[in-house]
């Protein structure tokens, strides 16, 4: 049987004449269309010359054709390769230079810059936008409907998607066909998604969110989803009586928890909240519940494993943890520098094998065998811990990890405390060179609308419930933490911010 993602889904999807995408403007897809529209594309993809195994970049604005550009390209037998449309031209001559498309697709304006890119590594270009239009579109409409989905093995690439760049240059993942099917119906499953699901989908589709995880699951399950070009607190609490489900990273929940229009009445018809790609606060939770009557649902992935862990659906939803593995997935704690597995509630490296773990790094054979171990785990980079339950708490990332005098600092740890403060709307701990320390523990604080809370009173409340070395050796304030479009804290901005904050004043010796 053909492997192809393309094949599997139409397989998995009964009733043809569904709605698959809908738009607030009323736009609607049934999956019978969504068949058609991507035999339309995939004809022209092979008339332009893509064959399989040839990468298409695109970069295109959130929109029903871009997704279903994503299903020709893989029923094409291509790699589809999407790309943050917030990036600018001299970062995409980075990727398009690694990834050596044979195809670049991009909004009809920006094309001028982008034919330059791509000649240089002699990929052709063509656009597309949410009006539908663009020379890509011109030819679909020309173009039969009936195209027999390329066959391809379990194994081969159906897609390269980029890391996030938090932690240093983004590195384009591979993920075969059966990575992603396999995460689209475990998914299904643990969530209990069905064809009677309609999902609110505010997330962008160039990242493994709001593609893998949002639009697989829904498409998987034969259900349905709102596509909205972004997040908007409106936008999304108008829809949701006509919603199940709601997928979004943690700054979604903590702008709706701003809207004065956010009740139990107004959520009463979504079963599902869920939360990832970066920590759900405890006060983000506690406060949605006590609003809404529901517990957000966190669940843990990333680029190159699709998803990992997540909350159970019927059992405890544990705040401040990422939930079990999934069914399938294994994670195991271990030591940084040893690689022997940790007992019960150490802390340690993160390890994940399952069949949702990528095939490796686009070009990085080096960095891809460096993160792997023999028996098959991948190193993800997190740090955290499991308990007596098995539930997984991630403590941050590796790379932010403060050693100060030789002792190991988690900043989640002290993140959590401070962010219990009254006063303290949430912080971000980071290390910080330090003459006599190596690196010096360094609190940024954002304070909660309207306090006053100062340094002192929170080194006093810390003191105490922390060990000295723990203790921050300054503690700043910030109107607001910088956030990537994923929500995620760019701590390496702060670093980078603070850096001189213990350095000798000019002129001392
Ligand atoms: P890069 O790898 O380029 O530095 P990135 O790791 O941010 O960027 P992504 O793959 O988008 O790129 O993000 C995956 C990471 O997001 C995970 O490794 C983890 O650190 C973080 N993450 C995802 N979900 C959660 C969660 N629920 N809680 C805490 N962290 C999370
Ligand atoms: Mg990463």
């Amino acid at each position: 049987m053909n492997a192809n993602l393309f094949d599997r889904l139409e397989r998995s999807v009964d009733d043809l004449t569904k709605a698959a995408i809908t738009t607030p403007a009323e736009e609607t897809v049934s999956y019978a269309e969504l068949i058609a529209r991507s035999g339309h594309l995939a004809n022209v993809l092979t008339a332009r010359g893509v064959k399989p195994g040839d990468r298409v970049a695109v970069q295109v604005e959130k929109s029903i054709p871009a997704l279903i550009l994503y299903l020709a390209t893989v029923r094409a037998g291509a790699v589809y390769l999407p790309l943050n449309t917030a990036y600018t031209l001299s970062e995409l001559e980075y990727f398009i230079g690694d990834a050596e498309p044979s195809l670049v697709v991009c909004d009809p304006g920006k094309r001028e810059g982008i034919e330059q890119l791509a000649a240089k590594v002699g990929a052709a270009v063509e656009s597309l936008d949410a009006k539908g239009q663009g020379t890509l579109i011109e030819a679909a409409a020309k173009a039969p409907d009936s195209f027999e989905t390329v066959q391809r093995a379990g194994n081969d690439l159906a897609a390269i998607l980029y890391t996030s760049g938090t932690t240093g240059r983004s590195k384009g993942a591979m993920l075969t066909h059966d990575n992603l099917v396999s995460n689209a119906l475990t998914l299904k499953e643990v969530w209990r998604f069905t064809a009677d699901d309609v999902l609110i989908h505010a997330l962008p589709i160039y990242h493994t969110h709001g593609l893998f995880v949002a639009s697989n699951v829904t498409l998987f399950s034969g259900a349905s989803m709102i596509f909205l070009s972004k997040f908007d607190a409106d936008d999304i609490l108008g829809l949701m009586s006509r919603a199940t489900a709601l997928m979004g990273v943690p700054t979604f929940y903590v702008r709706l928890l701003q809207h004065p229009g956010l009740s139990r009445d107004v959520t009463s018809g979504i079963r599902l909240f869920v939360s990832g790609s970066a920590p759900l606060l405890a006060e983000t939770h506690r406060e949605w519940s006590a609003r809404t009557g529901h517990a957000i649902l966190e669940r843990y992935g990333m680029t190159e494993t699709n998803m990992n862990t997540s909350n159970p659906y019927d059992e405890d939803r544990v705040p401040g943890t990422v939930g079990l593995p999934l069914p399938g997935v294994s994670v195991r704690i271990t030591d940084p520098d040893t690689g022997e597995e940790l007992a019960t509630n150490e802390i340690g490296m993160i390890e994940v094998k399952g069949p949702n773990v990528f095939k490796g790094y686009w070009r990085m054979p080096e960095k891809t065998a460096a993160d792997f171990r023999p028996d098959g785990y991948f190193i993800t980079g997190d740090l955290g811990k499991i308990d007596e339950r098995g539930y997984v708490h991630i403590l941050g990332r590796g790379k932010d990890l403060v050693i100060t005098g030789g002792f190991n600092v988690y900043p989640k740890e002290i993140e959590e405390e401070i962010d219990a403060l009254p006063g303290v709307f949430e912080s971000a701990v980071i290390g910080v060179p330090h003459k006599d320390f190596g690196e010096g523990v360094t609190a940024v604080v954002v304070r909660s609308k309207g306090a006053d809370i100062d340094e002192k009173s929170i080194f006093t409340a810390l003191t105490g419930r922390l060990a000295k070395f723990k203790l921050p050796k300054q503690i700043v304030f910030i109107e607001e933490l910088p956030r990537n479009t994923m929500g995620k804290v760019q701590k390496n901005m702060l670093r980078e911010k603070f850096r001189d904050l213990y350095a000798e004043p000019a002129g001392a010796s």
